[in-house]
């Protein structure tokens, strides 16, 4: 079997320099908190766990202490609460989603209805609505979803980081029969695109694709479908345990590739556990 990993795996920019705030801040100040899970990845959650970095659920549950915000950026409500109440805030949204939050303000002080392309219920989406004037803002997931959308006179789309650019692209073609004005932001994050371009790739070269990342992970759940839809074989798993060597009998051509909150290192054992059973690295 020949193993075939695309050129950038591992974790993006945003990421990194979220984990490494958060790394440095426990050094300096034994009680750091964030609204959830740092990055949706498992293995890193428990590793910040391990060194005593606490997620919580809302503010009412810390008086004092540095409060994280994690790099899908968070609902300016809660920044400013977390000030009030005096917490530290170290604020480590990613600089893509903080342009898909300023690019949706200037848009609802122009009166226009924001239309955002991506999950109503992920942390990022909820963050870029909370940027939004009350009921001027639709979600949708996929074109169907559209139809559920009245006509609009004056409409602005703009995309989730992670979201699959043919997706967006089929909601934006709709959306432009169903609005008189319409102006269109493509957001998706530049590192989900090459990741997006490089599985493209990939997928011609190999007979299967093994996506490596949390099962909570929006941007590896979007490699994950993206594989089936070029009709490769696909297997998502979170860890080297959850890969079953019985399902590679007979394959040739495998390719591993991860979502931007997998660590390398998680990609690395899934590769040594193919090259322990025969297979070959390129
Ligand atoms: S995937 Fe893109 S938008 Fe998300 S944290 Fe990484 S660099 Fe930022």
């Amino acid at each position: 079997m020949q193993i075939f990993l695309p050129e950038k795996i591992g974790l993006c920019f945003g990421v990194k320099r979220a984990l490494k705030l958060t790394l440095d801040e426990i050094k300096r100040n034994r009680k750091v908190y964030i609204l959830g899970d740092l990055i949706h990845n498992p293995q890193v959650a428990e590793n910040l766990r391990r060194r005593g970095i606490k997620s919580i659920g809302n503010l009412s549950q810390i008086k004092e202490g540095t409060l994280i915000i994690r790099s899908h950026g968070e609902d300016p409500s809660v920044i400013r609460e977390a000030r009030k109440r005096k917490l530290r805030v170290l604020d480590a949204t990613c600089p893509y989603v903080l342009k898909v939050q300023k690019i949706v303000r200037s848009l609802s002080q122009e009166s226009y209805r924001v239309i955002i392309v991506g999950t109503d219920t992920h942390p990022e989406v909820r963050g870029v609505i909370a940027n939004v004037k009350k009921g001027r803002v639709y979600v949708v997931k996929n074109s169907q979803e559209t139809e559920k959308l009245p006509f609009l006179k004056k409409a602005g789309i703009v995309a989730q980081t992670t979201e699959n650019i043919e997706n967006f692209s089929r909601i934006v073609k709709r959306l432009i029969e169903k609005t008189s004005e319409c102006r269109v932001f493509n957001t998706i994050c530049r590192i989900i695109r090459e990741r997006q371009e490089e599985i493209r790739k990939l997928a011609r070269e190999v007979e299967a694709v093994i996506v490596v990342g949390g099962y909570n992970s929006s941007n590896t759940h979007q490699l994950v479908k993206l594989c089936q839809s070029l009709e490769v074989k696909t297997c998502f798993v979170e860890k080297e345990e959850d890969l079953s060597m019985k399902e590679w009998k007979g394959i040739k051509r495998v390719g591993i590739t991860g979502g931007t909150s997998t660590p390398e290192e998680v990609i690395e054992k899934i590769k040594n556990k193919l090259l322990n059973q025969g297979g070959k690295g390129t």
